[in-house]
């Protein structure tokens, strides 16, 4: 999710995520593939967990299944101050582990041998730590609807999944599917990801089991509780019939069942875009929650206040960001670019909001036009800081800066300049999401991919959007039939061609860091720089 809009939102945001060194200790062991991670790969989570609301109190235990693939001994598992684990179990058997700030080490007494299944139960509890300003600063939303009912969620995006459940809190693994079990209080409903299986009646108690089929991120994964109440309808897309759900509070029942009408628009758009939704078997739901917005995977949450625009606003100035729900847009883009495709390491986090920021504007493509997409995206430059790069320090769980939003946007714009060719741009954008399909990817395969497809060397056009801070400097100067241009603040090798409109018609020019000069039939009084183009000019 993520989405900026003021500066000091945008500014809160920069300090949760984007803060540069100094590392610790504590930003390795959380952000980096540790020795005690590497030995073992993830396959399933079977989490349960009981909320108490009137307590702030969570207590739960999570089962690890995982593969060997090295044999060692000690296992690393993360769960964040204030929750303690209780006890860790395999086979029985009680085992020991030290503790390292939010990293545990358990010390496994079974021999773990190469190819081998195994299961570990962590047993935690204690009372999460609440959010701050969700969802930058997430955690536990401990809130009320408006009939004074608990109405709680969490969030952790960049935090990790760790503040409130045990798990490998790092990117680069995922289960293959996960069970989520939560017990709420009687007359609340917890809504989590994937599909709901059964819900058990223990008396004060109801347990709600969910269940996810396909790899999920641990940020991906949330519970909600509320007393909800649900609508959906049954979705006729790429991959067949594909059930689409709604949660929301009664009070806002009506006005989301008009709001709602999105999703489908949405569906429709981003398939064309990006493919078939990637997540059938576990269907597409809208959960209302207490913050503005998460892409949680298959039950993407929502916050914003059933009307169009980011909280009402227009992120682009242009009118155009008022034709759609800013977040139900956003966050479900997500579902493709940040839960299909999922970055490894939270520096190339551009992966997930860049296509996103991206797909608002292939959105309003879609519905309303090609125009009205290129002056959304256009708009939204407003919102550019070209304050550091976009892809940030690696191995410390840190993101680059929040340029990965409509700078990312702007590239990609720009890139679809280059092709000039639409339906393949289309199908580099539908490409990725196949060759990537339910993977964590690095920055350099997006690009390599997008190179290969594309049949352009983008490798000095990535660098200079991703890598350095400034955008490309078109000087010119024009004399008579002539026109001499260079760029300058450019990357090494960095070489894009440009359009620029001469007496009513459009040419294309090469400029390099090198002087160069095109003669025209007629006097050039004027020249007009394709604006689709994410780059400065400056006449001399
Ligand atoms: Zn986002």
């Amino acid at each position: 999710m993520r989405k900026i809009i003021s500066i000091i939102l945008f500014g809160l945001w920069l300090n949760s995520f984007g803060q540069q060194g100094p590392f610790t200790e504590q930003d390795s062991l959380r952000g980096s593939i540790t020795p005690e991670r590497a030995w073992w790969d993830l396959n399933f989570y079977d989490l349960r967990v009981q909320v108490d609301p009137e307590e702030k109190f969570i207590s739960g235990s999570n089962t690890i299944r995982y593969t060997v693939l090295k044999e060692k001994q000690k296992l690393q598992v993360d769960l964040q101050y204030p929750l303690i684990i209780n006890k860790v179990e395999q086979y029985g058997r009680t085992l020991k582990f030290r503790s390292n700030g939010n990293a545990h080490f358990i010390d496994l007494q079974k021999p773990q041998r190469i190819g081998e299944i195994h299961e570990v139960i962590v047993h935690y509890s204690g009372h999460p730590k609440e959010a701050v300003n969700a969802p930058w600063d997430g955690g536990f939303s401990w809130k009320r609807d408006g009939a004074g009912k608990p109405f709680v969620a969490t969030s952790c995006q960049g935090l990790g999944a760790s503040v409130w459940w045990p798990n490998k809190d790092h990117m680069y693994g995922e289960v293959d599917s996960m069970a989520i079990s939560v017990t709420v209080p009687k007359g609340l409903m917890d809504v989590s990801n994937g599909k709901l299986r059964k819900v058990e009646d223990n008396g004060n108690t109801k347990t709600y089991h969910w269940y996810v089929s396909n790899p999920i991120n641990n940020y991906g994964v949330n519970l909600n509780i509320g007393d909800y109440h649900h609508f959906g309808e049954r979705y006729r897309g790429e991959k067949g019939e594909l059930p689409m759900d709604y949660y929301v509070l009664k009070e806002h029942l009506d006005r989301a069942k008009i709001q709602f009408k999105q999703a489908p628009m949405m569906m429709e758009a981003f398939e064309h875009w990006f493919g078939p939704y990637p997540f059938y078997e576990d269907g597409y739901k809208l959960v209302e929650v207490p913050y503005l917005g998460m892409e949680h995977q298959s039950s993407v949450t929502y916050g914003n206040g059933f009307k169009n625009g980011y909280l009402g606003r227009d992120l682009s100035g242009t009118g155009w960001g008022l034709k759609f729900d800013f977040i139900l847009i956003h966050e479900s883009a997500h579902e493709w670019f940040a839960n299909n495709i999922t970055y490894r390491d939270m520096a190339d986090m551009w992966i997930h909001e860049s296509f996103t920021a991206y797909a608002e504007g292939l959105y309003l493509d879609y519905h309303f036009g090609k125009k009205a997409a290129a002056e959304y995206t256009i708009g939204t430059r407003v919102n550019i800081h070209n304050d550091s790069p976009i892809i940030g320090p690696y191995d410390v769980n840190k993101s680059g800066s929040g340029d990965m939003y409509y700078k990312g946007a702007n590239m990609l714009h720009t890139l679809r300049q280059l092709l000039e060719d639409d339906e393949k741009w289309r199908s580099i954008l539908r490409g990725l999401n196949k060759e990537f399909y339910h993977r964590t990817v690095t920055t350099q395969q997006i690009e390599d991919y997008i190179s290969k497809r594309s049949g352009i060397d983008l490798h000095a056009f990535f660098n200079q959007y991703l890598r350095t801070t400034p955008i490309p400097m078109l000087q010119y100067a024009v004399d008579g039939k002539q026109i001499r241009f260079r760029y300058t603040d450019i990357v090494a090798d960095f070489d894009m061609p440009v359009k620029i409109r001469v007496a009513n018609n459009w040419y294309w020019i090469y400029p390099t860091a090198n002087w160069k000069t095109e003669t025209f039939d007629t006097d050039v009084r004027s020249i007009e720089i394709d604006k689709n183009f994410y780059i400065a000019s400056q006449q001399l």
